[in-house]
């Protein structure tokens, strides 16, 4: 593939999850930074040793601004993977765009420059249901923090995939063609409410797993470096340029790549 750049991917914005989602040591996924990728680029070594996944903030549009002058100077472009609704301790969601209205704002202004692609990232990245996504005393509660199980109701699968639908694309103005699935945790009834509000690309660990989906391509392993806006809070925006820095060609944008991964099916 000529020229084929990869596609650069930014989990977790506006996930709730950051805060609720509460677990220990032995559950640090080393599984997120398992796709192929360059060793250099392994945030954890920088984290203490006992330090958890969360709590952690939301970047803010300071930081934001940092992000499109990398990607711009890098001649790189991103896909942000949004979760479109901020859940709150009480349960109720409050869209994306009115919770971090600045960090919104600029990367509304990121979309126009061309630099960023908004995928969606579920409407909640948990389960609301019972206030199953709180924290407990006694366990860990990442289950919970996982959106499309295949245990819920088909019905709530397409109204999350939808609502998020709405949210971004209204804020964001454009078409969202791209989903990924908050924790690589989907079923049939997900991707099929994807297809139904006009998703086309599915980008996760192995999204063929449930079988060929009409109207979707899968964008995935070896197309797709993955990270989390964690790593950037962590590492600053000294780590996206690093990373850019250590690419051998700029990525692109999974929707970019699923393009490119269409026409060659056909
Ligand atoms: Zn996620």
């Amino acid at each position: 593939m000529p020229g084929a750049g990869v596609a650069l991917r930014l989990d977790d914005v506006g996930a709730a999850s950051k805060l609720h989602e509460v677990y220990g040591l032995t559950r640090v996924r080393v599984g997120t930074l398992a796709v192929p990728f360059p060793g250099n680029f392994l945030f954890l070594k920088y984290l203490p040793p006992i330090k958890r996944w969360g709590p952690y903030r939301e970047l803010s549009a300071p930081e934001w601004e940092g992000v499109l002058a990398a990607l711009e100077a890098a001649h790189a472009r991103m896909t942000v993977a949004v979760t479109a609704g901020w859940v709150e301790s009480d349960g109720g969601v409050t869209p994306f765009p009115r919770k971090f209205p600045a960090a919104a704002g600029v990367i509304r202004e990121g979309v126009r420059r061309g630099l960023l692609e908004i995928a969606n990232h579920g409407y909640t990245h948990c389960v609301l249901r019972d206030r199953l996504f709180r924290p407990r005393l006694f366990a860990g509660n990442r289950e919970f923090h996982r959106e499309f199980h295949d245990w819920l109701p088909a019905e709530t699968h397409r109204e999350h995939v939808a609502r998020a639908q709405a949210i971004l694309q209204e804020f964001f103005a454009v078409r969202v063609l791209t989903f990924v699935p908050p924790g690589n945790v989907f079923s049939r009834a997900t991707l099929a409410a994807a297809v139904e509000t006009g998703i086309r690309y599915v980008s996760c660990l192995d999204p063929g797993r449930v079988g060929r989906v009409d109207g979707l391509t899968w964008v995935t392993g070896g197309e797709v470096v993955a990270i989390h806006d964690r790593d950037l809070v962590v590492g600053g925006v000294d780590a996206l340029r690093r990373l850019l820095g250590g690419r051998p060609a700029p990525p692109v944008t999974v929707s970019e790549v699923g393009q490119r991964l269409e026409g060659r099916a056909r």
